[in-house]
């Protein structure tokens, strides 16, 4: 029987980074995922593809909305849809096939099948008809999430579908349905938008992006209804209904009156859930919580003592680089190390255009905490940059500490806020003041300097504006 110090189930950024990290720190490592491709959600169903679907979208976007001002002339710009999906898998596959190299690279042994637990030290694989046992030290479960459903909404997946689905269509909807306006609903919601879908977003709380600050949730809901978008929040979907090709979506408004949809394609993007299916938790006691996440202390470590869990199948937010953090952080916690991860630092993105990304608190967690704070803002429509490629929407805004300035949050939406959020990230680990960023020399002209001014408005000394 083969055995390992550890072994990872589940090869997305949680487990392919934790098993790079064992390995990295000297343990015999070995990961074992059920698809034939490595990488998990985020490299061949999340992340990956939506990003390219959103980058070759916004090419069309560009093309057909703003050369002509940029002083470029084009004509019969069309959309090949085939071509467009068949380069996002090329993008896909790349990057997976990035994962084998690692792999290969840090001599991990990977196993191609599905993993369970026999009992706390012994894994079963099952491929087809076949089923293996190695033994391990150590198991990390970074099995992942699945989309959730509602009970009254059957995803057929042709035209009632998941993210999963809407990242592979065959054609562009006409009137694409999307049911929760959360990160999916909007970044898959512009994609169909640019490409000249009619998109209705029906959100159940009263604004999108319910858990952003409201300044973010606003200017975005202003700028993608600028883009074509109808927004219905406070709106309650109370059924899904397909006949052949048409799909109708029963709502009751915020009035509470019922009202319909009718499209031909319903996205349902309301969450995720934990992934736990058939992983024989049960014959290990491995405790699970009410919603179905793998219960860990602050160590990842589940109450069976030799086994932990990251990414999304644990508590917090579902995110790639939070998974990443995680697996780092568990393998060197097994190797011996006391490593430690700031949740509150972990920053949140989507990647919409203007895209919008944050750290830190919101204004209203500061005030539903009681925190003394100050306020600082700047309108990207301010910065030549901005002005300069015609991305004038948007705002970054700056939280401190009224008493001694430290940075508790900053919130952006705009063109690269996705790549801005970097330096606030930095700032706050390092727990810079509203000043000290101030301070800092930002290159002139970059998208950064809002957040250079925002964090002058702090203190009412904005240049700018
Ligand atoms: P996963 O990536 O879900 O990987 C789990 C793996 O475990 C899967 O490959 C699964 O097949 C495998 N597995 C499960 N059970 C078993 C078993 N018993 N045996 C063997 N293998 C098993 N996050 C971001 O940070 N940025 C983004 O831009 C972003 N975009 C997204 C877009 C979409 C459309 C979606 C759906 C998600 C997106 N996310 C994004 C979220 C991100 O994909 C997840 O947070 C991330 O993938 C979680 O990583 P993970 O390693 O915990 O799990
Ligand atoms: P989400 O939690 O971001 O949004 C779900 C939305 O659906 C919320 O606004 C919620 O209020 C709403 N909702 C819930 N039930 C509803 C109902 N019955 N009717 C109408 N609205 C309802 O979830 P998601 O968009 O499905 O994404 C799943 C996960 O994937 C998220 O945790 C997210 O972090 C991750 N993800 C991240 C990115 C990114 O980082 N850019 C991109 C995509 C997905």
């Amino acid at each position: 029987m083969n055995t390992y110090d550890v072994t990872v189930i589940g090869s997305g950024p949680g487990g392919y980074v934790a098993a790079i990290r064992c390995a990295q720190l000297g343990l015999k490592t070995a990961i074992i995922e059920k698809y034939n491709t490595l990488g998990g959600t985020c490299l061949n169903v999340g992340c990956i593809p939506s990003k390219a679907l959103l980058d070759s979208s916004h090419h069309y976007h560009d093309a057909i909305n703003h050369f002509e001002k940029h002083g470029i002339e084009v004509s019969d710009v069309k959309v090949n849809f085939k071509q467009m999906i068949g380069r996002k898998a090329e993008v896909v596959a790349q990057t997976s096939g990035g994962i084998d190299y690692l792999m290969d690279k840090n001599k991990i042994t990977v196993y191609k099948g599905f993993g369970s637990f026999k009992d706390a030290t012994h894994i079963n694989i099952s491929t087809g008809n076949t089923i293996d046992t190695i033994e391990s030290k150590h198991t990390i479960i970074a099995t992942g999430s699945k989309p959730t459903t509602l009970p009254f909404a059957k995803v057929d997946k042709k035209r009632v579908i998941t993210s999963t689905e809407a990242l592979s269509l065959s054609e562009i909807p006409k009137h694409l349905i999307v049911i929760g306006g959360g990160v999916i609903g909007l970044e898959l919601g512009q994609v169909y938008n640019r490409l000249g879908s009619q998109v209705s977003v029906i959100e159940y709380m009263p604004k999108i992006i319910p858990t952003m600050d409201t300044m973010l949730s606003k200017e975005l809901q202003k700028s993608l209804k600028k883009q074509g978008i109808k927004f219905f929040t406070s709106h309650k979907v109370t059924n899904v209904s397909t006949n052949g090709d048409d799909v109708t979506v029963s709502v009751d408004d915020k009035k509470g009156n019922p009202i319909e949809f009718s499209g031909d394609y319903c996205l349902v993007s309301v969450g995720r859930s934990a992934y736990t299916d058939k992983l024989g938790l049960e014959n290990v006691g491995v405790k699970v919580t009410e919603r179905g996440q793998v219960e860990t202390n602050a160590h990842l470590q589940t109450n069976i003592p030799n086994i932990y869990a990251i990414g999304d199948v644990v508590k917090g937010a579902m995110l790639a680089h939070k998974a990443e953090e995680e697996g780092s952080m568990v393998a060197e916690i097994i190797a011996g190390q006391k490593p430690h991860i700031d949740y509150n630092l972990i920053p949140g993105v989507v990647y919409t255009w203007p895209e919008v990304a944050a750290v830190g608190k919101t204004e209203e967690q500061l005030k539903e905490e009681g925190v003394n704070y100050k306020s600082g803002s700047f309108p990207m429509r301010a910065l030549g940059r901005s002005r300069a490629s015609m991305d004038i929407d948007g705002q970054v805004k700056v939280l401190a500490d009224t008493e001694t300035d430290e940075i508790l949050g900053i919130h952006i939406i705009g063109a690269r806020a996705a790549d801005m959020i970097a330096e606030a990230v930095i700032a706050m680990e390092f727990r810079a003041s509203s000043e000290d960023v101030a301070r800092s020399s930002h290159a002139h002209p970059t998208y950064t300097e809002a957040i250079k001014e925002a964090c002058l408005a702090v203190n009412d000394r904005a240049i700018h504006s």
